[in-house]
């Protein structure tokens, strides 16, 4: 006999006339009948299998997620013993600044922006008149001549290296035998008439006390002097400290050089260009005469003062030239176009389209008298007007900025001949 799907489901069979096997049975049914007859007898037993497959599936995806889990704890590194990291961890204070890092001295990846850079180093003293005694000389006898012309050697090193065009003022310990204000004067203007970015004279400070010993640079600030000489030693400043690693530091490490002399450093205000004098330490103070005896402490010196020549460059070193006219030949009232040159887009790459000139910072100058101008931000020039009364030689025109980084325009004084 075949199932009779249009039947009475069987459990509403069985509440209604029995067992569907007992009616099977009195029915002479077959067994296929009774077979299914047989699992219709409770509802919990049919309702079963509807819910086999989903608690399989659950079971299966909860091995898969465990699976999963287990592979993904076996690719984590199991933390392993690690002692470099366990003395990183230390407090701060369990380490001493003074501790000076390895004696190794790598050419960052920014020192490429002193490619072309001209860069005049002067080592104090060398070529000067000894004065004997203990002049320019440590507690047991080290000159500091010696000292400067080493760290220059060895900075020249560095700065070659990096694509930079150097020159020094002197580069033997061999008496010129000059009057002092000359041999200073002498210096001064090998780096104007190059003309340099940068003049550098190298020194080591020197007291009657043995205690001090700290880092000072000096800048000129008078008339007719760039400002970019004071960002230069700041930047000087901080290659130095991260080199040497002096405990002492000054309220204020940049100085002008007036604070010596009331007039300054003789090499300083005869400079035309961004000149610092470097005083890195004392030669004076006992301990630190021996270290500067030791060539790698001078060679350590010489890459502090270079990772700051190079931080100073990656900054940008803006420049402004004469576009009209072209001869830099101009009558009273004339007009002179300027372009202005941050020092950073002719880089080009990302974001070199936007100037990056502090607009509120130009300031334009006639022979010292401050001048109004027009802006041409899309060609980055300014047209002035000259004057109407100028006396005929020669006019100078000064125009200095800044750049994002601070940095002002390294030569501001541009010259043009007046003509009738
Ligand atoms: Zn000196």
């Amino acid at each position: 006999m075949v199932y009779n799907r249009t039947a009475p489901a069987p459990w509403r069979r069985r509440t209604q006339s029995g067992s569907a096997s007992q009616r099977g049975t009195q029915d002479g049914s077959d067994r296929t009948v009774a077979k299914r007859t047989a699992k219709s007898r409770s509802p919990e037993r049919v309702a079963l299998p509807l819910w086999v497959p989903f608690i399989a599936g659950a079971c299966l995806g909860a091995l898969s997620v465990a699976w999963m889990l287990t592979g993904w704890l076996a690719a984590v590194p199991r933390s392993k013993p690690n002692p470099a990291l366990d003395a990183a961890r230390a407090a701060p204070d369990a380490w001493n600044w003074t501790d000076q890092p390895a004696a190794a001295f790598p050419v960052p990846p920014y020192a490429r922006f002193l490619q072309d850079v001209r860069v005049m180093l002067d080592p104090g003293h060398v070529g000067q008149r000894d004065r004997g005694g203990n002049w320019k000389r440590g507690p047991t006898g080290l000159r500091e001549a010696v000292v400067n012309l080493r760290v220059a050697q060895y900075l020249r090193e560095f700065l070659l290296a990096a694509g930079a065009d150097v020159r020094m003022t002197r580069d033997e310990d061999r008496s010129l035998d000059l009057p002092d204000r000359e041999d200073l004067r002498a210096r001064a203007e090998l780096a104007n008439d190059w003309p340099a970015d940068l003049l550098l004279s190298i020194h080591h400070n020197g007291v009657d006390n043995p205690k001090p010993n700290y880092t000072s640079l000096f800048y000129h600030s008078s008339d007719g002097h760039s400002r970019a000489s004071a960002c230069a030693a700041q930047w000087m400043l901080s290659g130095l400290n991260d080199a040497l690693r002096l405990e002492d530091n000054l309220e204020c490490a940049v100085l002008d050089d007036r604070v010596l002399f009331d007039r300054g450093l003789a090499v300083l205000r005869n400079a035309r260009v961004p000149a610092v004098l470097s005083e890195s330490s004392f030669h004076s103070n006992p301990d630190e005469e021996v270290r500067l005896r030791d060539p790698v402490y001078n060679r350590r010196e010489a890459y502090g003062l270079f990772l700051g020549i190079a931080r100073w460059a990656q900054a940008g070193l803006p420049r402004v030239r004469v576009v009209t006219p072209k001869d830099k030949r101009v009558r009273s009232g004339g007009r002179v176009t300027i372009a202005l040159d941050d020092g950073l887009s002719a880089r080009g790459g990302w974001g070199a389209e936007r100037h990056k000139i502090d607009a509120d910072s130009i300031l334009v100058r006639v022979n010292d008298a401050i001048t109004t101008y027009e802006m041409n931000w899309s060609k980055r020039q300014l047209t002035l007007t000259l004057p109407r009364r100028l006396s005929s030689g020669t006019c100078a025109i000064w125009v200095d900025f800044t750049n994002v980084f601070g940095q002002p325009v390294l030569h501001p004084r541009l010259e043009l001949t007046l003509q009738r």
